[in-house]
C-alpha cells in the first residue's frame, strides 16, 4: 500500500510549492544512498520521497492525485521510479542548485600510474637449481608508445576536450550533490577524445614489446622459489613506478637423485658379498664421486649419509647431505663353482 504523498513529505494538502521542495530536499539528504550504504529501509524512504515530490511538484499530476488519489495516477500511466539512476536524472539540478555542486574538477588523465607486476614461470634443471646459473629470458610486456609519448594521439594532433562532459570525464546530470557520478560514455572517463589515433599503438598509448631480461639464479633454489626483479615489470605511466617481475621457479626432476629440502637421496646397489664382508665403494655425487664405506654386515635398506654433499642452503652457509640407501643385490644366476661354494657356506652355517 502506498502512503499519502503529503504525509510522505510531511506537508499539508495546501502546502505551497517551495515548502514541498524544501521538505523533499531534507528527506533526500537524510535518506540518500551515499549516507546509508546498504540500508534497505533508507533506500525505500528515499524512493518514496522522490516519487511524492515528482507528483506534488508537478501541477498536473498533483491535481490528478488530489482528485483521484494513487489510482488516478495509475490511470494516466504514472509509475514512479525504477531506480536511483532514474531519480538522479530527474532531479539532478535540485541537488545542484541547493548545494552549489556542479563544478567538479577536471580528471587528470596524466596522473602517475604504476606499471603492473608480471609473472614468469621458469623451468630449470636439477643441476642449475643446485649450483645456480645465469640465464636470459624473453618477457613480453607493454611500454609507453615511443611514437606518441603515451598519449595515443598522432604527434601534432593532440586529443580534443570531450564535448559531452567538457573534459570532466563524468556526466553531470547524474552526479547530483552526493557525487553519484556516471563515467562519460563519449570519452569513457578520459575527458578527451583522440581524433587521430597514433598509428604505432592504434591509440592505446602503449605497445607490446618483448624484452630479454638477464637473471642470476642463486644456488639452492627449489620448485616454489620466487625471485623478484625490481622494476622489470610493466612500465609505469606519467612518472609512475615500473612494476616488478616475479620469476616462479620450477625444478625438473633428476634421473638419479631425488630432493627433499636441501638433502638429496639416491639408491646404491651392492652385492651380498660386499654387504657381508664390508667394502669401500664409489658413489656418484652432485659434483663427481665420493668414497663411501660399507660396514661389515650391512643390511638391505641401510641408510648412510655423505655429510655436506647435498644442495647448498639458499639462505646461509653450507649444504644439505646426500642420503644413500643401500640395496643388496642377490645374484640371479650362479656358476657351478659359485654354487658349490655357497652350498659349502650353508653347511658351515648349519642351514
Ligand atoms: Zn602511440
Ligand atoms: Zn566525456
Amino acid at each position: 500500500m502506498k502512503r499519502c504523498y503529503y504525509n510522505v513529505l510531511g506537508v499539508q494538502r495546501d502546502a505551497p510549492e517551495d515548502e514541498i521542495k524544501r521538505n523533499y530536499r531534507k528527506l533526500a539528504m537524510q535518506y540518500h544512498p551515499d549516507r546509508n550504504p546498504g540500508d534497505k529501509g533508507a533506500e525505500e524512504s528515499f524512493k518514496e520521497a522522490a516519487e511524492a515530490y515528482e507528483v506534488l511538484s508537478d501541477r498536473k499530476k498533483r491535481e490528478i492525485y488530489d482528485q483521484y488519489g494513487h489510482e488516478g495516477l495509475n490511470g494516466v500511466g504514472f509509475k514512479g521510479f525504477s531506480g536511483f539512476e532514474d531519480i538522479f536524472s530527474s532531479f539532478g539540478n535540485i541537488f545542484e542548485d541547493v548545494f552549489g555542486f556542479g563544478s567538479s574538477q577536471s580528471r587528470a588523465t596524466t596522473a602517475p600510474r604504476d606499471g603492473a607486476d608480471l609473472r614468469y614461470d621458469l623451468r630449470i634443471s636439477f643441476m642449475d637449481a643446485a649450483f645456480g646459473a645465469s640465464t636470459g629470458i624473453k618477457v613480453e610486456k607493454s611500454e609507453r608508445c615511443q611514437n606518441c609519448g603515451g598519449t595515443g594521439a598522432t604527434p601534432g594532433k593532440p586529443p580534443e576536450i570531450c564535448h559531452r562532459c567538457q573534459g570532466r570525464g563524468q556526466v553531470t546530470q547524474t552526479s547530483g550533490f552526493f557525487r553519484i557520478s556516471t563515467t562519460c560514455p563519449q570519452c569513457r572517463g578520459q575527458g578527451r577524445i583522440i581524433t587521430d589515433p597514433c598509428k604505432a599503438c592504434k591509440g592505446m598509448g602503449r605497445v607490446k614489446v618483448t624484452k630479454t631480461v638477464h637473471l642470476k639464479i642463486p644456488a639452492g633454489v627449489d620448485s616454489g622459489s620466487r625471485l623478484k626483479l625490481r622494476g622489470e615489470g610493466e612500465q609505469g605511466d606519467f612518472g609512475g613506478a615500473n612494476g616488478d617481475l616475479y620469476i616462479f621457479i620450477h625444478v625438473e626432476p633428476h634421473e638419479f637423485f631425488a630432493r627433499r629440502g636441501d638433502d638429496i637421496y639416491c639408491q646404491i646397489p651392492i652385492s651380498f658379498v660386499q654387504a657381508a664382508l664390508g667394502a669401500s665403494i664409489s658413489v656418484p655425487t652432485l659434483n663427481g664421486s665420493e668414497k663411501l664405506n660399507i660396514p661389515i654386515g650391512t643390511q638391505n635398506g641401510k641408510i648412510l649419509r655423505l655429510k655436506g654433499k647435498g644442495i647448498p642452503h639458499l639462505k646461509g652457509f653450507g649444504c644439505g647431505d646426500q642420503v644413500v640407501e643401500v640395496v643388496v643385490a642377490v645374484p640371479t644366476s650362479l656358476t657351478r663353482k659359485q654354487e658349490e661354494l655357497l652350498r659349502e657356506f650353508a653347511k658351515l652355517s648349519g642351514e
